[in-house]
């Protein structure tokens, strides 16, 4: 290709450019947030069906092009030597149809989108796969850092652990004590992170190492979702659904949101895929909060006059626990893109929800059941309507979230009633019984 692919960095507020290489998070002009621009002039010289082909070509083929993320690499970091590519095999996740469910709700279609089949199980690999990758190209144009680190609900510190342990360089994990599952805690300690436990909530953690890595004396590199690279590599998401749709994009999309980085980003993939021809417009967009953690529900009840940030509550969807969203601005201006909306669940809504959609043969984590919960309400309201198409981001696996699951079936989670539960039938090794049992259960 000889075209200029070319990304930089933007300040969302005063617009001042930034070269992609400078280690800087915020923009050191007016402290706004900062985006990745691509070069879409160069991108636009190619037309529509040679992206197309191109990417289509590469779809689950030799490494690292298979990843969902680097088959896309002109779009994402186009400057990116090869060699530094630090892929897991992110990205390339199934996309499965629920028409059980489409049925029940009159919907055209329903999909699931399933980014926690993953190395570490959670989307989040979309984004570290970039930002480690990044990041080890930085070292080789002898930058000094020395560790790359977060503060974490849990499924961000799985990723970075595991894609920076991958490439050698050294990680900093910076985790709520108490406030995240067992699988997820295992996974930083098992790739040899280095895990700081810390007696507060997500927010005092993300202030914590806001803090450590404003010191630019100490060579360490802050990986959050306030980190824009981190957002290239996720809009590839729905770039990727409207491929596996043959480029054919649904209705809607609904995604769970806690730090919203990841709204932000399902959108920016949309704008690419309308500015280079391949869809017309850009699907509707609603984003599904905790009613324990819903800043950015609130704010849009009051059309975005404001936004106060919340104290996060205790909720099961907890890696979405989060009072004080980096990525605000970016959803605000998100939603208003796609012209989005946003909902809440309760807690006894978010599990039942997971409950009754696991008897399709699912096994949803407790975030894809917000989502799940908010396309129920939407459609009730009839804000999405009878024959629309509907695709969920499911954002993790459901077997980080097991805890979730036992407590559910043994009726033992705080202000759910589990309408769904169903325990194992303890029986001796008798036959006669055994058969008893089978015949009842199955009406014969
Ligand atoms: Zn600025």
């Amino acid at each position: 290709m000889q075209a200029n692919f070319k990304a930089q960095l933007e300040c969302m507020d005063c617009k001042q450019e930034y070269d992609i290489n400078e280690i800087i998070f915020r923009c050191p002009r007016c402290n706004g947030l900062l985006d990745v621009r691509h070069n879409l002039n160069a991108l636009k010289t190619y037309t529509s069906e040679y992206w197309k082909h191109l990417f289509d070509n590469r779809f689950r083929m030799e490494y690292p092009f298979s990843s969902g993320v680097w088959g896309k690499k002109e779009w994402v970091l186009p400057e990116l030597k090869n060699h530094n590519i630090v892929s897991l095999g992110e990205g390339a996740t199934p996309l499965v149809p629920l028409p059980q469910y489409a049925k029940e709700l009159k919907l055209n279609e329903l999909w699931i989108k399933q980014c926690g089949i993953s190395h570490t199980g959670s989307f989040k690999d979309l984004g570290m796969t970039v930002l480690v990758s990044h990041v080890k190209q930085l070292i080789e144009l002898g930058k000094p850092i020395k560790a790359i680190s977060c503060a974490s609900t849990g499924d961000t510190s799985a990723a970075l652990a595991a894609y920076a342990s991958f490439a050698n360089i050294p990680v900093i994990i910076f985790l709520p004590q108490n406030k995240i599952s067992l699988a997820q805690l295992i996974q930083p300690i098992s790739n040899g992170a280095i895990v700081l436990s810390l007696e507060t909530d997500f927010d005092g953690c993300m202030e914590i190492v806001q803090e450590v890595t404003l010191d630019k004396e100490s060579g360490i590199y802050l990986a959050n979702s306030m980190n824009p690279l981190r957002i290239e590599g996720q809009k590839t998401v729905g770039i990727e659904v409207i491929q596996q749709l043959r480029w054919n994009k649904p209705d809607w999309f609904i995604i769970p949101g806690g730090n919203l980085g990841n709204v932000s980003a399902l959108v920016e993939g949309f704008v690419l895929l309308k500015e280079t021809g391949i869809i017309n417009s850009i699907p509707k967009v609603a984003v599904a909060q905790s009613s324990k953690a819903n800043p950015l529900y609130r704010s849009y009840l009051n059309k975005f006059q404001t936004f106060e940030p919340v104290k996060a509550q205790t909720t099961l969807a907890s890696a979405i626990q989060i009072g004080n969203p980096v990525s605000y601005k970016r959803a605000k201006r998100a939603l208003e893109i796609s012209n989005g909306v946003v909902e809440e669940a309760s807690e006894d809504e978010l599990a039942n929800m997971a409950a009754y959609i696991d008897k399709m043969g699912m096994f949803l984590d407790p975030h894809t059941a917000v989502a799940m919960v908010a396309l129920k309400k939407l459609k009730d309201k009839n804000i999405i309507k009878n024959n629309e198409s509907v695709v969920i981001i499911s954002t993790a696996h459901g077997l980080k979230f097991t805890e979730f699951k036992v407590n559910y079936h043994k009726n033992q989670l705080n202000e759910v009633q589990a309408k769904f539960k169903n325990e194992p039938i303890l029986l001796p090794p008798d036959i006669k019984k055994v058969k008893e049992v089978i015949k009842q259960k199955l009406q014969l």
